[in-house]
């Protein structure tokens, strides 16, 4: 006789290529259908305490091209563990317990990445309950399995704040929001104001946010994990909406540009991991909010304005916005004298254009940067590929008789790496630096099964999470 609990708990196994296994005693045999095919999962009903069993399939790691630059067994466990969860989890299980699958990190990351479901707008009766997914007991690797779960939820936390409809996510109740998340989970959090930020001279910034009718805010965190001197600066950009101002975008898919606060969403989420893990590094996050919005107030086309660095701006077009709001940002930045910074932003649709939606290009000063956020993404599955910072595409911006920068490159082609390049005219030159452009993997990626093929995702944190946590402390 099987046993049936009352609760529907649903338990995830993971098998390589075999297609018989044993299970509680139970023979399960695939014989019949043939093995379960990486990312895929079968179900198994009513096997001992388990009513229902999905047995995932994990794959030949060693298939993986070197070319993918993947850490291939970490990345099959995640899409395994979230192909069990989705079975399961559709087969109304309410409870879900997952083997550690020998990377128990990695499980816990596509288990909690894959339950996830955007529905705070969806009438309650409505909305599809989601299962408790944990860690089954007599699988080993419990404190990586801890690992992975906070991380996987500050990217399900990012996600939340990027696909938030923007009159519930002004920047107003983006900074409340962070404040009260990461306050609780030991970070320092200030918000500055427009005034503020006027008496630091950010003319840049405030230009952007001249249209609209929601005040500004400039995040400003801290999570000191080490005595360290100096801290590691994370910049992150924040247009809570942009309709590109003046500069009008087209209406198809404008309501996308929600997510145009994505990189800011990635340093906050960032940094609510590393604090929750007690990661030993001292970060600071910087994180300028606003809207693009035209309006009366709002800046045209041609006007020129001032930087915190005293640089001026000819802001050709509006809607290269996000440059203008980090330009500041990277100023205010360099004033605390970091270690290094990262800036994140879903700045380009060239990248896009350039990479397509599986991979975040990278801008860097620094070579041993580079390659290690290069490893990190290859650990994460969350990639990342590097970009030129050509002198080139700094000539395209700066070239110019009335004023020392245009927000617009001459040339043709080529708009993430004068934006990059742009970018560049804000960090002092002895400070090591990269530019992350996430345009590309904002939202709808086709690559990761376990973030879904619908929806923002958050990416990359997990790659930023990893890379911090090393080459912070290095
Ligand atoms: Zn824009």
């Amino acid at each position: 006789m099987f046993y049936f609990p009352k609760r529907a708990v649903g338990r995830i196994l993971v098998t390589t290529v075999s297609s018989t296994f044993v299970f509680n005693d139970f023979l399960l045999c695939c014989s019949c259908c043939g093995p379960v095919k990486a990312g895929q999962a079968r179900i198994f009903w009513n096997l001992g305490k388990f009513p229902a069993v999905a047995v995932t399939g994990l794959g030949d790691a060693s298939k993986w091209d070197e070319l993918d630059e993947i850490d291939g067994a970490k990345e099959n466990v995640r899409i395994a563990a979230a192909a069990g969860v989705r079975a399961l989890s559709s087969n109304k299980m309410t409870e879900i317990v997952v083997e550690d699958m020998e990377h128990a990190q990695q499980a816990a990351e596509g288990a909690t990445l894959a339950n996830y479901k955007f529905q705070a707008f969806k009438s309650k009766d409505k909305q599809t309950p989601l299962p408790a997914v944990g860690f089954a007991e007599d699988a080993s690797g419990k404190a990586d399995w801890d690992r992975g779960v906070i991380i996987a939820e500050a990217q399900n936390f990012a996600r939340v704040l990027m696909e938030t409809p923007a009159n519930h996510m002004t920047p107003s109740i983006f900074a409340d929001t962070v404040k009260q998340r990461l306050s609780a989970a030991n970070v320092e959090v200030l918000v500055h104001d427009e005034a503020w930020a006027k008496e630091k001279k950010m003319g840049s910034f405030l230009s952007v946010t001249n249209g609209s009718d929601e005040p500004a805010r400039f995040l400003e965190l801290t999570y000191r994990g080490s005595q360290d001197e100096k801290c590691v600066a994370l910049v992150g950009k924040g247009i809570t909406f942009d309709s590109g101002g003046i500069s009008l975008k087209p209406s198809a898919n404008m309501d996308q540009m929600r997510a145009d606060m994505g990189g800011a969403a990635n340093v906050v989420s960032t940094i609510l991991a590393l604090a929750q893990l007690k990661a030993p590094v001292y970060v600071k996050g910087f994180v300028p909010l606003c809207e693009n919005m035209p309006s009366g107030k709002a800046t045209k086309p041609g006007d020129v304005v001032y930087a915190m660095n005293g640089k001026s701006i000819c802001v050709d077009n509006t809607d290269a916005e996000g440059r203008l709001v980090l330009a500041d940002a990277l100023c205010y930045a360099s004033t605390f004298n970091p270690k290094f910074i990262l800036d994140i932003a879903t700045l380009t649709g060239a990248i896009k254009v350039a990479l397509g939606d599986c991979v975040s290009g990278v801008f860097s000063s620094n070579n041993k940067l580079w390659e290690a956020i290069h490893e990190a993404g290859s650990q994460t599955g969350d990639r990342v590929w590097r970009m030129p910072l050509f002198k080139h595409y700094s000539e395209q911006m700066c070239d110019h008789n009335g004023y020392d920068l245009n927000n617009l490159g001459k040339g043709k082609g080529g708009g993430s790496c004068t934006a990059a390049a742009f970018l560049r005219e804000f960090v002092p030159k002895d400070t090591p630096w990269l530019h992350v452009d996430i345009a590309g993997v904002m939202g709808d990626c086709s690559d990761q099964s376990y973030t879904g093929s619908k929806g923002m995702t958050g990416r990359p944190m997990r790659t930023l999470v990893e890379f911090v946590t090393k080459a912070g402390r290095a």
